[in-house]
């Protein structure tokens, strides 16, 4: 027998939903698990993290066979107060992986000692294995491969601008005191560490050679960085970052 299920999205949740509409009803004509009824509203699991199905806390592999309404909350920065056992979610992850059309947010985080791994190549099967493998939350602006089942945490990230969508990621994993600016690759992913001058002049240009003393080298690809000019535009953005994540914190 055909039923109805009224859900209803919370918080910035009906983002996703097609009409923007908080509530949804749905037909189902069999039983169904909770995370598939959710996601065929366009909501991909790792958004989720607390339903409750008549008021009562449920995981995603819940199954609903009859007429029932379902609450769906997203992960919220403010602390949590109603159901802390039954979090969906985990708040605070360190390291990501990113999907191959988000290189300006990796370099971005990148640039504020976060750890991202990315392959502009990557196939989704691939994002989905490093994700689960290394227990990477994956970055992506596609919600279909989000919706996979095998992916347990992962995030959408909702503007296209990469200022924007690291402000997002640093809210979201709760990163705003884990920052070490300067201290990864931006190009490899792996740690940057102090380097002589006589060691890396090599590969200097020759006003570099003249100007600069303090050196710091990739000890995975050996890109060789330094305080150019560059340095200052860095220096403002995370500044823009820094004062951004503050003001949201005070809000
Ligand atoms: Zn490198």
């Amino acid at each position: 027998m055909p039923f109805t299920v009224r859900l209803r999205f919370h918080g910035d949740l009906p983002f996703f939903i097609r009409s923007n509409a908080p509530e949804l009803e749905r037909q189902l004509s069999e039983r169904t698990s909770v995370k598939d009824a959710i996601e065929a509203c366009g909501v991909p699991h790792t958004e989720i993290d607390l339903i409750l199905v008549d008021d009562q806390p449920v995981d995603f592999a819940h199954v609903i066979g009859s007429e029932v309404k379902i609450d769906i909350f997203p992960v919220e920065p403010k602390r949590i107060t109603s159901f802390p056992e039954n979090r969906l979610q985990v708040r605070e992850m360190s390291s990501f992986v990113a999907d191959g059309h988000l290189g300006k947010l990796v370099r971005g985080l990148r640039l504020l000692g976060i750890d991202v791994a990315y392959d502009p190549a990557a196939e989704d099967r691939q994002l989905i294995a490093v994700a689960t493998s290394e227990n990477r939350p994956l970055l992506t602006r596609d919600r279909r491969l989000l919706m996979h089942a095998a992916l347990r945490h992962g995030y959408y990230l909702r503007s296209q601008n990469p200022l924007d969508q690291t402000v997002e990621v640093l809210r979201r994993f709760d990163l705003g005191s884990a920052l070490a600016p300067f201290t990864r690759c931006l190009r490899c992913n792996a740690s940057l560490e102090p380097a002589e001058k006589e060691k890396v002049i090599g590969q200097l240009e020759p006003l570099t050679k003249i100007y600069y003393e303090h050196f710091r080298r990739c000890a995975g690809c050996g890109q060789v960085y330094w305080s150019g000019s560059h340095f200052e535009k860095l220096q403002k953005r995370i500044e823009t970052i820094r004062s951004r994540l503050a003001t949201e914190n005070a809000m």
